[in-house]
């Protein structure tokens, strides 16, 4: 069994000084399938020193030639897409299609920022008005300097690969730690960035967990920038880590989303947004559009329609090319999504899908569920589950699906689908909600961004915000 003991730093594997370690398991056959150290804060000490010291020289590259090492790690990427895409899936546990679509994204965000630092070679320098007559300015963007990304278990390589793009294109130098839960894909980007010999020092990874990294991280003075995305307690935790030295943050928290259904919908369609918005990844996701609003008019045509789907979702084996629906990642987040089907017993709510969909008799498994008219206050309705769960609540007209729409704590992401798109674009118009998707799935192109409104977080990814996360402004001004 492999043993993720050694921590990525200097472009050297380096026993980590952590004694503990950790089960890395594969969540269909509840087996472990590696070992991963707890990681130390000594760990932290010496990744971060390797970055600093590795940063003046990669900010002095300029951002042709980080480019060009942008490529390559896509391109490394690529040429291991079919061994990445199997470890993804069998670690995280996620339906092999799906881990392709992940990989494709990952390298897609490369090439993205790749082109993205080239871009900002040309940015140096632009004249900037002063109004001022004897004045001129010239706006420079320097490195924010050295980062400190921290990743969830959900979507490895993407997660990742949103975080170190923009941070490498910009010239940061990096100490990335991410999730215990899913370190076997991630490792292969410390191994790419030995292939592809990118400098020593820029990309340090150190794997471990929340205690023994991620908040020494945090906490580290040699760290500039913060980037996280994970659960709103531990972004709490990082923004407060972050006051101390005054130091950029950038959040990714959770959500708990809106799906909006009006009476002229295609119903065909509404069907395959509602059941792909909860039952992708197994519901794993911080967009997951989780609450169902669907206009009186059409509501028990839509829940048949969707009953009907979900009935035709194959649970299995991850790397069946047959499965839809795998397995949760692990036995503690399915206990966490089954204690929210104990709490809905103990409200009286009853799902209208139970035992729809034939579960393997081993495996993390939990069948999706579908519950209407749910109480707007209850902790189904608010809080964010992290699995195959929807609640639904039939509304009379678009201001009062607007109405509950927005009476969340999150403003991650919402989709709308309607029959009249100019209806769709005025709804969401009115959505609280950093991605609103119109009559289409959730996609998340590299020129795009990400992020939420309240609760959900702070700073946007992808799309030049996300580089500028990673970027400080500098204006030189002088007489003309
Ligand atoms: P988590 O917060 O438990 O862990 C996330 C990461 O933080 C892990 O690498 C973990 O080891 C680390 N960590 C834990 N404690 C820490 C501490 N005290 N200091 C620093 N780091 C610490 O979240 P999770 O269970 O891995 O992921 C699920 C959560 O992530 C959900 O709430 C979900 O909504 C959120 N998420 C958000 C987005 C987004 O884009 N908004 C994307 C994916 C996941």
């Amino acid at each position: 069994m492999q043993a993720l003991t050694h921590q990525f730093i200097d472009n050297r594997w380096i026993a980590s000084r952590g004694e503990r370690r950790l089960p890395v398991t594969d969540p269909y056959h509840d087996a472990p399938i590696a070992e991963v150290t707890a990681g130390a804060a000594e760990d932290v000490d010496a990744a971060v020193a390797a970055a600093r010291r590795a940063l003046p020289a990669w900010r002095a590259l300029g951002g042709e030639a980080r480019g060009a090492y942008l490529d390559a790690l896509a391109e490394a990427l690529a040429a291991r897409r079919d061994e990445l895409e199997a470890l993804s899936s069998r670690n995280n546990g996620k339906p092999r299609a799906e881990a392709a679509q992940d990989l494709a994204d990952a390298i897609a965000c490369y090439r993205h920022y790749a082109g993205e630092a080239r871009a900002l070679d040309a940015r140096q320098g632009e004249p900037v008005a002063t109004g001022e007559a004897d004045l001129v300015s010239r706006r420079y963007q320097d490195p924010a300097g050295v980062a400190g990304l921290i990743t969830p278990w959900n979507f490895p390589l993407v997660s990742s690969a949103w975080k170190l793009a923009p941070a490498l294109a910009a010239g940061c130098t990096v100490v990335f730690k991410p999730s215990e839960v899913t370190p076997l894909p991630e490792q292969a980007l410390a191994e790419i960035a030995l292939a592809i010999e990118l400098p020593p020092g820029v990309l340090n990874l150190v794997h471990g967990d929340g205690q023994r990294v991620g908040a020494p991280l945090t906490a580290h003075p040699g760290i500039d920038k913060l980037s996280f995305t994970g659960s709103n307690p531990v972004g709490e935790a990082v923004m407060a880590a972050a006051a101390k030295g005054t130091r950029g943050v950038s959040l990714e928290l959770g959500g708990k989303s809106p799906i909006l259904v009006t009476e002229d919908a295609d119903l065909e369609l509404a069907a395959e947004l509602v059941l792909a918005g909860f039952c992708y990844n197994a519901g794993q996701m911080c967009s997951a559009t989780s609450r169902l609003l669907v206009h009186e008019a059409i509501a028990d045509e839509l829940h048949a329609r969707l009953d009907a789907a979900i009935a035709e979702l194959v649970a299995g084996d991850p790397l069946d090319a047959a499965t839809t629906l795998g397995p949760l990642v692990n036995a503690a987040q399915r206990d966490r999504v089954e204690g929210y089907l104990a709490a809905a017993e103990a409200e009286g709510l009853a799902p209208t899908t139970a035992e729809r969909v034939l579960l393997p008799d081993h495996g993390h498994f939990v069948a999706p569920r579908v519950y209407r008219d749910v109480s707007t206050d209850s902790r189904l309705w608010r809080e964010e589950i992290f699995g195959p769960v929807l609640c639904a609540r039939s509304v009379r007209d678009d201001d009062e699906a607007v109405a509950l729409a927005n009476d969340s704590d999150f403003g991650l992401a919402a989709t709308v689908v309607a029959g009249d798109p100019a209806r769709a674009a005025a709804l969401a118009s009115r959505l609280t909600a950093g991605n609103v998707w119109c009559n289409t799935y959730q996609v998340a192109p590299p020129g795009l961004g990400w992020g939420g409104m309240k609760a959900s977080g702070i700073g946007r990814e992808l799309g030049r915000a996300g580089l500028e996360a990673y970027l400080e402004t500098r204006y030189v001004t002088l007489p003309a």
